[in-house]
């Protein structure tokens, strides 16, 4: 079968790697992916969000089966585009609808929907212009630091964590005043979880689901996680301090409630939930959803699943997942993400990248790349994730940084600490 994958980045190029690997799958295509993908498959200048050159694309190229990359196609409803279209109704579509999207698209309805159905998450108020004083009063009675969080998709920068309760009242007035535009027209206040962090996938039916491995990613620029927050410097799985029993708490406090939750509500669920987590005391609490797959933990799971992709999509649409298990390699992947020197302020694109040839296992996921006759250039803030999968993490890592400094571009930049924190 054909299958398109909609998106451009790592994640993107590492879904349809995945996919590639299944004997099932004949061809690949991307919309609109980059320099990397069209070397396993066929790019398509149609942009994620363009629902109708998404459906010439399918109907031009017999696809049957497609994957959502990125969360925006998602929250804007392709997949309720492609179930109320008679041409494509019939296309699997790995993704969830634009209500299940939700759980992504506003932190108040993913808060009132942990609420209803008792999953473990820090206690919260959400309020909007009329009700600013009772978010004061909320505040006032936390203890720092404070955490606001813009209801809306923000692109990862909605989130503001403030040590002083004057501050806090301040930045909620500037949040509710258009700080992050409509995204912020309502804030959700909470309680600070103080923990360690990790992210958790599953890939769900709407009925039953599976458990991808788990990752720890690396947000921000400099070593030693300092600086500015960035899309992900870096990501590792599996995560130590996510041993079976914590994951066992995982499984049966907050996947198996959210599962049921969404079933119960009536919302079709069929596609990947990315659970980002606080392991508080060794208890698991949720800090957000996000309706698909991260990046760049992504380049980091995904080498880790043996079973094949296809098939477990293909259980997704057909709705017997239940009768599927995802077999998971027990050796460890770090992946590690070469950046545009500048990133994540301004940089500098069209660089020439070298060492790209394959001379060993490691696994070259580009992001921010793009073609021009026999060259790639950077095209993006973050260009190449660098993945190597060993007996173990120490390993890992050092085959990851070994790799990341033989690819070369002017003005390179990657952290070297990836996942020693964990060693
Ligand atoms: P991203 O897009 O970066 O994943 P986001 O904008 O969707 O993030 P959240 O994941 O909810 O927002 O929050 C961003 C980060 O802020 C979290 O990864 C976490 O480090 C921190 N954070 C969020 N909520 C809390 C909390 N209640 N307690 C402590 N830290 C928190």
């Amino acid at each position: 079968m054909n299958v398109l994958v909609i998106g451009s980045g790592g994640r993107e190029h590492t879904l349809g790697w995945a996919v590639k690997k299944s004997p099932k799958v004949d061809n690949v295509i991307f919309a609109p992916g980059n320099a990397g993908t069209m070397e396993i498959g066929q790019n398509l200048d149609v942009a994620p969000t363009d629902f109708e050159g998404l459906k010439k694309a399918v109907l031009d190229n017999n696809i049957e089966m497609v994957v959502v990359g990125p969360e925006a196609p998602l929250v804007e409803g392709v997949v309720d585009f492609f179930k109320a279209d008679e041409k494509l109704k019939n296309v699997a579509i790995i993704g969830p609808g634009k209500e299940g999207a939700q759980l992504e698209g506003s932190k108040d309805f993913s808060k009132e929907f942990m609420q209803r159905n008792q999953i473990p998450t820090a206690r919260y108020k959400t309020v909007d212009k009329s009700t600013i004083d009772e978010g004061k009063n909320f505040l006032s009675s936390l203890n720092p630091p404070f955490v606001l969080k813009a209801d809306g998709l923000a692109a990862g920068k909605g989130v503001l964590i403030v040590k002083e309760l004057e501050e806090a009242c301040e930045q909620l007035e500037n949040m509710l005043d258009g700080k992050f535009g409509e995204a912020s027209e309502k804030v959700v206040i909470e309680e600070f979880l103080d923990g360690i962090e990790l992210s958790v996938f599953v890939l769900s039916d709407g009925k039953d689901f599976v458990l991808l491995p788990e990752a720890k990613d690396y947000k921000r620029i400099g070593e030693g996680d300092t600086g500015l927050n960035t899309g992900g410097m870096g990501a590792v799985s599996p995560v130590p301090f996510a041993d079976d029993q914590f994951l066992e708490k995982v499984k049966n406090r907050i996947i198996i409630p959210t599962i049921d939750g969404l079933r119960i509500e009536g919302i079709d669920y069929k596609g990947f939930i990315f659970v980002g987590l606080m392991n508080v005391g060794g208890d698991p609490y949720v800090v957000e959803y996000n309706a698909r797959l991260g990046d760049p933990e992504t380049e980091a799971i995904l080498p880790r699943v043996k079973t094949d992709l296809v098939e477990l999509f293909e259980a997704v649409n057909g709705q017997n997942l239940g009768e599927m298990t995802c077999e998971i390699d027990d050796k460890a992947a770090v992946s590690v993400v070469l950046v545009s020197g500048g990133y994540p302020e301004k940089y500098e694109k069209g660089k020439v990248i070298s060492g790209l040839e394959e001379d060993g296992d490691e696994l070259i996921f580009h992001a921010g790349t793009k073609r021009d006759g026999d060259d790639v250039l950077t095209a993006g803030g973050r260009v190449i994730a660098v993945t190597a999968l060993e007996k173990s993490t120490e390993k890992a890592l050092q085959k990851a940084m070994e790799r990341a400094e033989k690819i070369n571009f002017d003005k390179k930049y990657y952290r070297t600490d990836i996942g020693k924190d964990l060693l």
